[in-house]
Parts: C-alpha cells; sequence; structure tokens
C-alpha cells in the first residue's frame, strides 16, 4: 500500500481563556492538519501546533513545507515510517513541526491499515489511563493558586506544573512553597515548576536557592533556551532537578544537556522533535541515560496531538515528570468524539491508528488560510 496524496489544511480554534506565558500569550489555537491519503483509501491524519518562539514555525511556513515535501512521499510504501521521514529529511533540513504533522498521519494511517494502535507501532501498552498534568497560574497571587491547586487535587488531579517566570524570583518562589505546602501529604503528587526561559541564570539561582527544601519535584527551562552555560549552572546550585524543555530540538541537544550537567530530564514535544517515532526514540535515550521524561503537547493543539501524546504515554518505559494536554482548552476539538478529561486523567484511545474520528465540518467551520 502506497501513499497516494498528502494534502494539508490549517485551523484556528478558539479557547476558553488565554495562557499567559513569560515571553507570550497564546489567545488561540493555530494548527497545521495532514490529511494522508493511502491508494487504497485509507485516511490518516497529523497535526501540529504553530509555535514560533519555540520551533520558528508558523502556519504557512508548516503548510508550504509540507506541500513541498509532499510530492516527494507520495507513491512511496506506506509501511516503513522511518524510510519516509529519511527521505522528507534528505529534501529538507529542520522543519520538524511541519514534519511531526506527517509522522503523526503516518501512524494513524498504517495503525488503521493494520487494525492496530498506535502506540503498538512504538512499543508494547504500558499504561491505558494518563494523569493529567494540571497547569496552576490564576494570576490571583499565591492565595489563588494555592486555592486552584486544592480544588483540581479534590477533583482527581495528582500532578501540578506551576507556571513562573514571569514575576520576582522570590514572589515566584514564595507563591511555589505555599502550593507545595499545601499539596503536602495529601497523596503521592507530582509538582514541578515551569519559567519558559523567564529568568537570568542569577534569578533562576535564588529561585532554585529559596525552594530547595519544598516538594518541588523539578524546574522546567529556567533560561534560555541557548544557554546551555546558564542552565549548568542553575542545575550545579540547585537540589531541586532542572529540566530542558524549549532547548530540546534534537537527539544532539539531550546528549549535551546530559553531558553537561545541564538537566536531568526533558520535556519531549512531537512539534519540536519531528513527531512521535523521534519522540519515542528520544524517550528511549533517557531511558538509557537515566534522564528523566516529561511528555507534552505545546499550548494550543488539538485533540489530533492529544491522541499522539496518549500513545506515546502508553508506549514510553517512564514519564515519571508528568504528561501535558492542551486540547482541553478548546472551546471546541476537531474530533467528533473529543478525548474525555475527566478526575485528573484522560484513556489511551484502543481503536485502530490514533484511534479518533476527525470531524471534517469542523474542520472547514474552523478553517484558517495556510
Ligand atoms: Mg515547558
Amino acid at each position: 500500500m502506497n501513499i497516494r496524496h498528502i494534502e494539508t489544511l490549517a485551523v484556528s480554534l478558539p479557547m476558553k481563556k488565554p495562557v499567559k506565558m513569560a515571553f507570550e500569550e497564546v489567545k488561540s489555537a493555530e494548527n497545521v492538519l495532514v490529511r494522508l491519503e493511502t491508494d487504497e483509501g485509507v485516511v490518516g491524519w497529523g497535526a501540529a501546533a504553530a509555535a514560533p518562539t519555540m520551533t520558528g514555525e508558523t502556519v504557512a511556513g508548516m503548510a508550504a513545507a509540507i506541500r513541498y515535501l509532499a510530492p516527494k512521499l507520495e507513491g512511496m510504501p506506506l509501511e516503513d515510517i522511518g524510510a519516509i521521514m529519511a527521505r522528507a529529511g534528505s529534501y529538507l533540513h529542520g522543519n520538524q513541526s511541519a514534519k511531526s504533522a506527517i509522522d503523526i498521519a503516518l501512524h494513524d494511517a498504517i495503525g488503521r491499515r493494520t487494525g492496530t494502535p498506535a502506540h503498538n507501532l512504538l512499543a508494547t501498552k504500558r499504561r491505558s489511563r494518563i494523569p493529567v498534568l494540571y497547569i496552576v497560574g490564576t494570576g490571583k497571587g499565591a492565595a489563588g493558586d494555592v486555592d486552584e491547586a486544592l480544588r483540581t487535587l479534590a477533583e482527581g488531579h495528582v500532578a501540578f506544573k506551576i507556571k513562573v517566570g514571569v514575576a520576582d524570583p522570590r514572589e515566584d518562589a514564595e507563591r511555589t512553597r505555599r502550593i507545595c505546602e499545601a499539596l503536602d501529604g495529601k497523596g503521592e503528587l507530582l509538582v514541578c515548576a515551569d519559567a519558559n526561559q523567564g529568568y537570568t541564570a542569577e534569578q533562576a539561582i535564588a529561585y532554585v536557592q529559596a525552594v530547595s527544601d519544598t516538594s518541588l519535584a523539578y524546574f522546567e527551562q529556567p533560561v534560555a533556551w541557548d544557554d546551555l552555560e546558564g542552565m549548568a549552572r542553575v542545575a550545579k546550585s540547585s537540589r531541586v532537578p532542572i529540566g530542558c524543555d524549549e532547548g530540546l530540538h534534537s537527539l544532539a541537544d539531550l546528549r549535551r544537556h546530559h553531558e553537561s550537567g545541564a538537566a536531568r530530564g526533558f520535556s519531549l514535544k512531537t512539534i519540536k522533535l519531528g513527531g512521535m517515532k523521534p519522540a519515542y526514540e528520544a524517550g528511549m535515550l533517557c531511558e538509557r541515560l537515566g534522564m528523566k521524561v516529561n511528555l507534552a503537547s505545546k499550548v494550543a493543539e488539538t485533540g489530533i496531538s492529544t491522541a499522539a501524546i496518549l500513545h506515546l504515554a502508553a508506549a514510553l518505559p517512564a514519564i515519571d515528570w508528568g504528561v501535558g494536554f492542551s486540547s482541553q482548552m478548546l472551546t471546541e476539538d476537531i474530533l467528533e468524539t473529543p478525548h474525555v478529561f475527566a478526575g485528573g486523567h484522560v484513556g489511551v484511545p484502543a481503536g485502530p491508528g490514533l484511534g479518533i474520528e476527525v470531524d471534517e465540518a469542523k474542520v472547514r467551520r474552523y478553517a484558517r488560510e495556510a
């Protein structure tokens, strides 16, 4: 069975509320979709969020990259994702987000063709119900965030990520401490913080020292993505393990951070690494190096990305640093049956491929120019 046609579309999906981070505020979900059809009429879907400040890729750029690659991949046998993506790489450097949408569509199509859930294309299934890493950040100070953490704990959440890097590091540390203390002794919980590159190394050191006696499990991307030396300096001063997110775009980045002691774990995203297969490979490398894994959608992705993350979460050996999703923040997803986020958890789809059905009427309703 061969690839007959690779089509790209784009959607702009409204979100329930804007998400504010250190250097950006995301108000809508701008995503590129891939609809891949085989010569037997099997259709697979993939998607990638535009995250220009993280990946450098816009909707228009991703669509152009996918249209450039499509004729070079059409006609290839479907089964060998490695060979297809190697060919894509031989024609086009970088553009990992655009490539990730193709990689996800391939997993969906092959799974559907063979009646296999996508996680079985990666490895054997290890889990079927995934705890959702809840983003704590009300903008209403420590008291507001503590209330939100306790409210979501009562709903069943067991994993929490505190967004920092916006305020003064000592204020952020005090808010972090209050949230950690409120959650202490309330079960086996994961509490972490993410600065999204918002600090200088000195600010980050002030933060980690002020939270050193809390139950914070890890602290993500304190400084700029390319400041490896700063990351290493913060990591050296910190009892709390340091995680790398914006600084990871390849296995080489992963090795570099490991070798220089700059991080003890990594946030794996399909849009940064080029899809499910490379994200799985990064997770396996983490396992070999003794590094921790956080798995995440970027803010403002669709249910297609959620499905891809769920299949990765089902297959990876360890996901100790939690799993983040974002399609639950959409006013309306583009799936016929959206994922059910309930009790702080979400289930791994059991059907073939990604195990979801894309609602093409909704795709048309939210279509944007690409
Ligand atoms: Mg992050």
